[in-house]
């Protein structure tokens, strides 16, 4: 006799979205989760506190810097209160965490507190208790990756989690790995006052965004002060006290260099996370990536055993993690689960910001398409001229024969919102004439898009 319909391990995006959806569909639902609070990464130390430090740090940035006294606002002195900036970001992760707990009680969601491993295909342990469940959905999500030979001490050397709590602006910030932590991160500190050089191994920032954004990207990002060393890798960080040396070289071979750096932020990327778990007893094993493989309806190679979000091949995005948790609840209550891998959108949100979906230009063209490709700018955009802030462009790839939208990539202020509609236009097979057609409001950032696509084809109409 099992004593759950389904038994989740895991209680972030992927695993907490399951538990409801699957509630909601009738079915009796425990949720393993060994952190205090549920949310996962994303809630506690991931999606959350970031983009609180990086709207307070913006708001800072632009009350100590200028843009209010712009516009005829003059503040003051403007000062720093950082221990507060903290606690607000840390009352925003309490909200999010304790409005998760509500919606398990409100949904009749058991939270078994405490770290699960499998005892057998169909048993877990949790806190010494043995729980039989007729399914079983593992979205234990990730951990931080380190570079080899490169590992944190929590002080100096650090992870993204300590760079979400500093408790002074570091004088001078490294950042190894030029991704979406590094940007994010490197970016609140900066604007708070701190020196912050990021050490990018490949030619690029982002490496996998759409080239023409990414060099555009690039430029800004260095505008604003931060120092990007692209091409170059970090082969040793020698703590020295309270600072520690970052040696850097150029990635293709040349003579080293050392960086001074109060703290060291290793943002290299993050691994699925199966520690503990006891797989050989379920009888699943992780691929050479350490990722469990599943099908399109998340069934790993044992059909009661699901995984989604983190753990499984994709991008390590919430919304592709929540997506997926819907979808498996869906297959499981013996419904129909749907997820698209080739329209997940990803947004990284430094100011401007930068989205993508689809494909990039070359990864089209490699794929065989030829493409025709619409752009437009920011600075020919009437409500961007308006609120004195123009940076960046749309870029809409398409299929030059069937016109079919394949990829959109926008770097601007509102571009991760802006990215919804590029989705949804995708999602329904949309051609760049169809995007072309739409009425958009007018005077908003969001015409950039229907400009790119009028681009697409023929000359857009306000450059
Ligand atoms: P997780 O959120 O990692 O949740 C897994 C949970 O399982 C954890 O709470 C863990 O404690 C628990 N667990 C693991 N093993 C066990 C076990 N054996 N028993 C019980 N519990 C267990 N993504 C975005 O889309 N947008 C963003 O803005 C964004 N910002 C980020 C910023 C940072 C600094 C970081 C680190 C990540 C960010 N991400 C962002 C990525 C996002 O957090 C992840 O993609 C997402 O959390 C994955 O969800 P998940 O459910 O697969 O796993
Ligand atoms: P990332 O994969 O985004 O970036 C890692 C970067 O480090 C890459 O550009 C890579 O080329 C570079 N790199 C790898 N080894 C290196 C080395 N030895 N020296 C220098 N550079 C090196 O990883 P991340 O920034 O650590 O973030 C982890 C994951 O968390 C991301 O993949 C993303 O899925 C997720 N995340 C998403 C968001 C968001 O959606 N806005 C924000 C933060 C994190």
């Amino acid at each position: 006799m099992a004593d759950f319909d389904l038994i989740v391990i895991g209680g972030g995006p992927g695993g907490y979205v399951a538990a409801i959806r699957a509630a909601q569909l009738g079915l009796n639902v425990a949720c393993a989760e060994k952190r205090d609070a549920l949310g996962g990464t994303c809630l506690n130390v991931g999606c959350i506190p970031s983009k609180a430090l990086l709207h307070a740090s913006e708001l800072y940035e632009e009350a100590a810097h200028g843009d209010y006294a712009k516009f005829g606002i003059e503040l003051g002195e403007v000062r720093l209160d950082l221990k507060r900036m903290l606690f607000e970001k840390d009352k925003a992760v309490k909200e999010l965490t304790g409005g998760i707990d509500f919606l398990f009680r409100k949904n009749k969601v058991t939270w078994l507190k405490g770290e699960a491993r499998f005892l057998d295909p169909h048993s877990v342990e949790v806190a010494g208790e043995t729980h039989r469940a007729s399914n079983i959905l593992i979205a234990t999500g990730s951990e931080v990756a380190f570079p080899p030979g490169l590992a944190p001490d929590g002080e100096v050397v650090v992870t993204s989690t300590e760079a979400l709590a500093f408790d002074r602006v570091p004088g001078h910030l490294v950042v190894v790995g030029g991704g979406y932590i590094g940007l994010e991160m490197g970016s609140v500190w900066r604007r708070l006052g701190a020196k912050v050089t990021v050490v990018e191994y490949m030619p690029t920032i982002v490496p996998a965004m759409d080239a023409e954004i990414a060099a555009e990207f690039a430029k800004i990002l260095m505008k604003q002060g931060l120092v990007l060393k692209t091409g170059t890798r970090v082969t040793a960080i020698a703590r020295n006290g309270d600072m520690a040396d970052v040696t850097v070289e150029p990635a293709a071979g040349g003579p080293a260099a050392t960086i001074a750096a109060d703290r060291v932020l290793l943002s290299v990327g993050r691994r699925p996370n199966t520690d503990g778990l006891g797989l050989d007893k379920a009888g699943l094993a992780t691929n050479a990536r350490g990722q469990i493989e599943v099908d399109r309806q998340f069934r790993t190679e044992v059909p009661h055993i699901r995984a989604v979000g983190d753990v499984i091949p994709g991008p390590m995005l919430a919304h592709k993690a929540m997506d997926e948790g819907h979808a498996a609840a869906e297959w499981i209550a013996g419904r129909s689960g749907h997820v698209n891998p080739d329209v997940i959108p990803a947004v990284v949100y430094t100011m401007p910001e930068a989205a993508s979906v689809g494909l990039t230009e070359s990864e089209a063209r490699a794929a065989g398409h030829e493409v025709r490709v619409g752009k437009f700018p920011f600075l020919a955009n009437s409500r961007a001229k308006t609120n004195r802030d123009t940076a960046g462009f749309v870029k809409i790839v398409a299929d030059a024969a069937s016109d079919r939208v394949l990829g959109v990539h926008i770097l601007g202020r509102l571009a991760g919102t802006m990215i919804a509609q590029a989705a949804q236009a995708m999602e329904f097979g949309a051609s760049s004439e169809d995007i072309a057609l739409t009425c958009h409001a007018h005077p908003t950032h969001a015409e950039a898009m229907k400009e790119a696509a009028l681009a697409v084809r023929g000359p857009a109409v306000h450059i």
